[in-house]
C-alpha cells in the first residue's frame, strides 16, 4: 500500500479489512510541527495518535529563534513562561539577512523580541503540552503508506501495522513520505549553496574573535562565530570545497573552512554538533488531498536565514488545528477546511521569497554586496526596518477574510482588558467576541465561542470576533452581521446543527 485515492462522494460502505476508526486524526512525525498540532487538535477532544519514525527525542542542540508571533501562540496557549524558563531573549533587530539595524520602533506586539532556545528542548516543551492534554504519541513508529476512502484513512506503519484515522496529516518533515505517497508537486530550488553549522569552544579570546569576524564578514557570507554563553560558540563556514554531502561533517573540516575564510581556525575544538544543510527552496502545490494534508517542512523548506522555518510550521500548525477540528467535531462549515491552504500556503510563499532575497544579500558578488549596502541604509528608515521585520516575525501576516479596516483578518496584540491579559482568555482555544457595545450576542455559538463584555477602553472599535488563532474574523456592532460571520466561521448555532 502506498497509494492515496482522493474519494468520491461521501458513502456509508465500509470495506472488510478497513477495521474500526480508532483514532480522529493520526499525525505523522512529532517535531514541532506535528507536537503542536496534537496539542491544539486535543483542545477540542480530537482523539490524536502521533507517529513519530525515530525512537528517542532529537539529541541535535541546534539554537532556533522563537519570533514575536511564534510568542504570541504561546502565550495565547499558556506555554510562554514554560519557554521563556527555557530561552535566552534578546531584541528583534538584525533579524533580516543579518543587517545589524536597530529593533524597529512600534512593533505591534507585547512580545516583540526573540527567544532563542534549543531545538529540542522546544520539541519537549511542545510534546509535553499535546500528551498533557491527551494526546498519544508512538515512538520508534514510521509511517510507510496510505490509503484514503470516503470515510477514513488506512495508515500503514514500517513494521506492516495497520491503523484507521479519519484524517491523516503529514508533519514529517522536508523528506516527508507523506507529502511523496500523496504524489503532491513540490517545485522549486534545489540547493545550491551549502554551509556548515555546529557548536563548538574556541581556543582564543573573544576580543579577538569579534575582530576578526567583523573584518571577514564584510566580504565572505555565510561566516560567524556568534557566542552563545559557556565558552560555547555557532560557527558556520560555507561548506564549498568540502566533497562528500552523504557524510557528515567533521571538526577538521571546519577548521579547514576557517582557515580558508578567516586565514585561522580559532582554535576550535570540543564540538558539540556539526551539520551541514543547504538553501534547496521548495513549497507544496497543495496543502490537501482529501482527508491528507500537509504543515511544517513537509509542505515548505527554504534556507534557515532569519531562523523562520519552525516558526512557520507551528503556525500552520495553529491555523490547521481548530479548523480540523471543527470538521472532526461535525460543526465545521464545508468550507472551513480549506481556508487552511487558503491563507497558509501565501504565507509559506512569502517565507520563501524573503528567504531568497536574504541569501541574495549574503552573497559575496560585487552587485549583491551594492544592494545590501543600499539595504543598509533604506534600513535606517524605521518603516522599512519595520516592514522587513514584521515578515520574519510573521506579525505582518493577514488572512484574506473579505474587504474591511486594516484589522481584519490580522492578529490583534495581547491587549489588558478587564479580567486580565487578553491571551489568557485564549487557552482554551475557543472564539471570543469582544463586546464594547455590551448589546451583541454569540447565541447558539456559546459552546464554540466565548463573549467578553465591555472588555477595555484601549481597543478602538465597537466589537470584534477573534478566531481560535487569534486572527480577527470579523469588526462590527451589527448582530445580523455578527451571526452571518459566526456561522461563517463557526459552523450553525446550537440547535441547528445536525
Ligand atoms: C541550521 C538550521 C537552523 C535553523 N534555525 C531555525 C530557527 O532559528 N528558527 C526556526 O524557526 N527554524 C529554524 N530552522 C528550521 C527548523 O529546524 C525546521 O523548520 C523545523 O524543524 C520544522 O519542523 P517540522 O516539525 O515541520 O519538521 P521536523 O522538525 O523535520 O520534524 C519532522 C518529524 O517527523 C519525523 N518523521 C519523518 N518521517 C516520518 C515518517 N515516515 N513517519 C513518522 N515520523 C516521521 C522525524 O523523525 C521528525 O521528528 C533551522 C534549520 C536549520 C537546518
Amino acid at each position: 500500500m502506498h497509494s492515496s485515492q482522493v474519494p468520491a462522494e461521501p458513502s456509508s460502505a465500509s470495506g472488510p479489512d478497513r477495521g474500526p476508526l480508532l483514532f480522529d486524526v493520526v499525525i505523522a512525525g512529532c517535531g514541532p510541527t506535528g507536537a503542536m498540532l496534537a496539542a491544539e487538535l486535543r483542545l477540542h477532544d480530537v482523539r490524536v495518535l502521533v507517529l513519530e519514525k525515530e525512537t528517542e527525542p532529537t539529541s541535535y542542540v541546534r539554537i532556533v529563534a522563537l519570533h514575536a508571533r511564534s510568542l504570541e501562540l504561546m502565550a495565547m496557549r499558556g506555554l510562554l513562561d514554560r519557554v521563556l524558563r527555557h530561552g535566552r531573549r534578546r531584541p528583534a533587530g538584525g533579524l533580516f539577512a543579518a543587517i545589524d539595524a536597530p529593533v524597529p520602533e512600534g512593533l505591534d506586539s507585547a512580545h516583540a523580541y526573540l527567544v532563542g532556545i534549543p531545538q529540542p528542548v522546544i520539541e519537549r516543551l511542545l510534546e509535553e503540552h499535546a500528551i498533557g492534554l491527551g494526546a498519544q504519541v508512538r515512538r520508534g513508529c514510521a509511517v510507510a503508506g496510505f490509503e484514503q476512502d470516503d470515510e477514513g484513512v488506512t495508515v500503514e506503519l514500517a513494521g506492516g501495522e495497520r491503523l484507521r484515522a479519519r484524517y491523516l496529516v503529514g508533519c514529517d518533515g522536508g523528506r516527508s513520505t507523506v507529502r511523496k505517497l500523496l504524489g503532491v508537486g513540490f517545485p522549486g530550488e534545489p540547493s545550491r549553496t551549502e554551509t556548515l553549522m555546529g557548536e563548538m569552544e574556541v581556543g582564543v579570546p573573544q576580543e579577538e574573535i569579534a575582530a576578526k569576524v567583523a573584518e571577514v564578514s564584510r566580504t565572505r557570507r555565510p561566516f560567524w562565530l556568534r557566542p552563545f554563553g559557556g565558552g560555547v560558540y555557532s560557527v558556520v563556514v560555507p561548506a564549498a570545497g568540502v566533497s562528500d554531502r552523504a557524510e557528515p561533517p567533521t571538526l577538521e573540516n571546519f577548521r579547514q573552512q576557517l582557515r580558508a575564510v578567516a586565514g585561522t581556525d580559532f582554535g576550535v575544538h570540543s564540538p558539540r554538533w556539526l551539520s551541514r544543510f543547504g538553501d534547496a527552496t521548495r513549497l507544496a502545490e497543495r496543502y490537501r488531498l482529501g482527508r491528507v494534508l500537509l504543515a511544517g517542512d513537509a509542505a515548505h523548506i527554504h534556507p534557515p536565514i532569519g531562523g523562520q522555518g519552525l516558526n512557520l510550521g507551528v503556525q500552520d500548525a495553529f491555523n490547521l488545528g481548530w479548523k480540523l477540528a471543527g470538521q472532526v467535531r461535525g460543526w465545521a462549515p464545508p468550507t472551513l477546511l480549506d481556508t487552511y491552504q487558503a491563507e497558509r500556503h501565501p504565507v509559506a510563499a512569502d517565507v520563501l521569497d524573503n528567504t531568497r532575497a536574504q541569501m541574495e544579500l549574503l552573497s559575496p558578488e560585487p552587485g549583491p554586496r551594492a544592494v545590501r549596502r543600499l539595504l543598509t541604509e533604506l534600513m535606517g528608515f524605521d518603516v522599512v526596518n519595520r516592514r522587513l521585520i514584521e515578515k520574519i516575525t510573521a506579525l505582518g501576516v493577514r488572512y484574506d477574510v473579505g474587504a474591511g479596516p486594516d484589522l481584519l483578518g490580522r492578529r490583534l496584540r495581547d491587549i489588558d482588558v478587564k479580567q486580565g491579559r487578553l491571551y489568557d482568555l485564549l487557552h482554551r482555544g475557543r472564539g471570543l467576541l469582544l463586546d464594547r457595545t455590551e448589546r451583541l450576542s454569540v447565541g447558539g455559538w456559546s459552546d464554540r465561542v466565548d463573549h467578553l463584555a465591555d472588555p477595555c477602553a484601549a481597543l478602538d472599535v465597537p466589537g470584534v470576533l477573534l478566531r481560535p488563532d487569534g486572527h480577527v474574523a470579523w469588526i462590527g456592532d451589527d448582530q445580523q452581521d455578527l451571526d452571518g460571520h459566526l456561522s461563517r466561521w463557526f459552523g450553525e448555532p446550537i440547535g441547528l446543527s445536525s
